[in-house]
């Protein structure tokens, strides 16, 4: 583990621990895993387990949906168009919102407005602590004891992490409180005092996360419906149901499944398992490798090829004046890596090489763009 005690004791350790007496990753049996997701998400036990249980219930109230699009409103073009939405839409969008501004702050909203509107973009899934606090210690843990998703844990680890790893620590003491709670200041989330959190053990005030989720299902089911009737709602509701379970799949794929699958000239990053991998990352900008390298970046596809469809939008709203700031990390990566071939130190294991050319292409074009923007400016 590491030395920083607010980090170690930020989320509620699983029944079987994160590690042993030696510092060994503990492998929960699957046994183990749907029981810890059982007791966890067990309500009736304490009402502190809200927070674990609500994705669950948000499943839940899909299922409808998705059996009366099955049963009643079944067509191929629209099964396509819900799978699209769930894996693009919903995908990126996860980036957008989830990833680049609530976890990392990579940009800002020039109005409140714009970030409420981009927050409700897609029918809601997680309650944002969930995804967000989880994820800092991701960053700070990656693939070592106490990642709340390390894939050497095994696929069932990362599938069923966020109701056995992501609530926050019921007993933090109220200054470790508060530094959490700064985690999702930004994010306009309302926010519970330290006595609040006493009794309820989340960050976020129920009130607030069930009435935004009802809100935005009504608007978008209503929206929809108003599109193409109950058919076209039912389909999109599936295909957020598919993301909401598919995505936590990423956290096992994105870091190798557990082993070392970098590739030169493509995985720059060398001190985790993540990996750069072209579904998640051309369907819903989700570079990872790159991202481990820049987390505080909004873009995050750094090579030719690497499209990152979150990054258009961020951008998009830059060049609209409706996000007031972002952080690039594109000409870092490659000045620091890239073009002086920081990959060959680090010595690859697998892989072909993006060649030393192609680089320099990419370096030219990137400097003969900024000297366009300055001159312009
Ligand atoms: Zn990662
Ligand atoms: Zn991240």
């Amino acid at each position: 583990m590491s030395k920083n005690v607010f980090i170690d004791n930020l989320l509620e350790t699983p029944s079987y621990g994160w590690q042993d007496a030696e510092g060994r990753l503990i492998i929960p049996t699957t046994k183990q895993l749907w029981a810890e997701a059982a007791r966890r998400i067990n309500i009736f036990r304490t009402r502190k387990n809200w927070i674990s249980a609500i994705s669950v219930i948000m499943m839940i109230c899909m299922i409808p949906f998705a059996v009366a699009f099955g049963a009643n409103y079944f067509s191929w073009p629209l099964a396509i168009g819900a799978v699209a939405y769930g894996m693009v839409v919903m995908g990126t969008h996860g980036t957008i919102w989830f990833h680049r501004y609530c976890t990392h702050r990579a940009y800002t909203f020039r109005h409140p407005i714009v970030r409420i509107l981009t927050q409700h973009l897609v029918i809601k899934t997680f309650p944002e602590e969930m995804y967000v606090i989880s994820h800092h210690v991701h960053h700070v843990k990656s693939d070592l004891p106490g990642d709340p998703y390390n894939p050497q844990g095994g696929l069932m680890y990362c599938m069923l992490s966020e109701t056995n790893h992501h609530s926050i620590n019921k007993n933090l003491c109220e200054a470790h409180y508060a530094k959490a709670a700064r985690f999702m200041q930004h994010t306009g989330v309302q926010i519970n005092s330290y006595e609040q959190y006493k009794r309820w053990a989340s960050i976020a005030t129920p009130q607030y996360t069930v009435f935004t989720w009802l809100i935005n299902w009504a608007f978008w089911y209503t929206a929809f419906y108003f599109i193409g009737g109950h058919a076209l709602a039912t389909a999109l509701f599936s295909g957020a149901l598919l993301w909401y379970i598919g995505v936590r799949a990423f956290n096992y794929t994105g870091h190798g499944k557990g082993e070392v699958k970098h590739k030169d000239g493509i995985d720059f990053d060398r001190s985790n398992l993540s990996i750069n991998q072209s579904r998640p990352g051309l369907l819903a900008g989700e570079w990872h490798n790159n991202h481990h390298l820049y987390p505080g970046s909004a873009r995050a596809g750094f090579l030719k090829g690497q499209l990152d469809l979150a990054w258009l939008y961020i951008y998009s709203l830059y060049k609209l004046k409706l996000v007031s700031s972002y952080k690039d990390s594109k000409a870092e990566f490659l000045r620091k890596y890239a073009l002086k071939g920081h990959a060959r130190d680090m010595k690859p294991l697998s892989g072909t090489a993006y060649t030393r050319a192609q680089l320099e292409e990419e370096g030219r074009r990137l400097e003969e763009e900024s000297r366009k923007l300055e001159e312009r400016a």
